[in-house]
């Protein structure tokens, strides 16, 4: 982390794991272990179907809410989807783009990516960018060079002026739901590659106030030393977003110090 220059962004990412009415339980039990709002921004990404119940459960916290993905068309015939103005107008604040299960299950590639990114930022949401690489391709010694396509992919056509709104997912797509982590070296050493593209992108003071958070079985026992990299700006965690204390200590561990 480095507060001087970016945020710290903790977002949780639930995907299809809770019900609507379970909201409003787990914000009072989240508010009441963290009761006070400190430098780290705390975000939940959530289910269409559930946004609504997450605006009215953390009101009056400052916890953003965010979608898990959306729809690159401004608007139309394309039924079952929701565009990012459907979104913004609930009030929404981020959106996770290319995250790999989309890319996995439901076809996203590096140009629906880049599609998506500028329908979030047209309609002014924040995008959460996720790249990362597989077992295979971190065997191949690729990931690098592979992670440094997805970021240009996803980047493309940007202007630097909204390069404040843009945020970065490493996640390796071997340490996601499958309690392996990447060591802190390993996420940091991506990290910083990451910021080395945005630097020659963009400059170095863009990249130096970009945030690039690591997801990948981030937990409430390796958290502390993951955000303690340089270049690790926070986290998106799955699984221990589900339990209050677990996310509670992520968070703790971002305002550390
Ligand atoms: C994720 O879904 O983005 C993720 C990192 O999940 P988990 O924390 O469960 O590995």
């Amino acid at each position: 982390m480095n507060r001087k220059y970016r945020k710290t962004i903790i977002a949780g990412n639930w995907k299809m794991n809770m019900l609507a009415s379970q909201v409003k339980p787990f914000a009072e039990e989240l508010k009441t272990l963290n009761p006070r709002a400190k430098w780290c921004e705390t975000v939940f990404c959530v289910p269409y179907v559930m946004i609504p119940a997450a605006l009215k459960a953390f009101k009056d916290s400052r916890v953003a809410i965010g979608a898990e993905n959306l729809n690159e068309n401004p608007k139309g015939a394309f039924t079952g989807e929701v565009s990012a103005a459907m979104l913004a107008d609930l009030g929404v604040k981020y959106v996770i783009i290319g995250h790999s299960e989309r890319r996995q299950y439901y076809g996203e590639t590096d140009i629906s990516v880049n599609k998506k990114v500028h329908a979030a930022l047209e309609a002014g949401l924040n995008p959460i960018v996720c790249v990362g690489e597989s077992l295979e391709q971190r065997e191949m010694d690729i990931t690098l060079e592979l992670i440094t396509l997805q970021v240009k992919a996803a980047l493309a056509g940007v202007p630097a002026e909204k390069m404040r709104r843009i945020v970065i997912a490493y996640e390796p797509i071997w340490a996601i739901g499958t309690g392996k982590t990447a060591t802190a070296e390993q996420a940091n050493e991506v990290c910083c590659a990451i910021r080395t593209v945005i630097r020659k992108l963009y400059g170095a003071r863009i990249a130096r106030a970009t945030t690039i958070q690591y997801g990948g079985s981030m937990n409430e026992k390796n958290a502390r030393e993951l955000l303690a990299q340089p270049d690790i700006d926070g986290g998106l965690i799955g699984g221990a977003s589900l339990v209050p204390e677990k996310f509670s200590a992520i968070i703790d561990a971002a305002n550390q110090e």
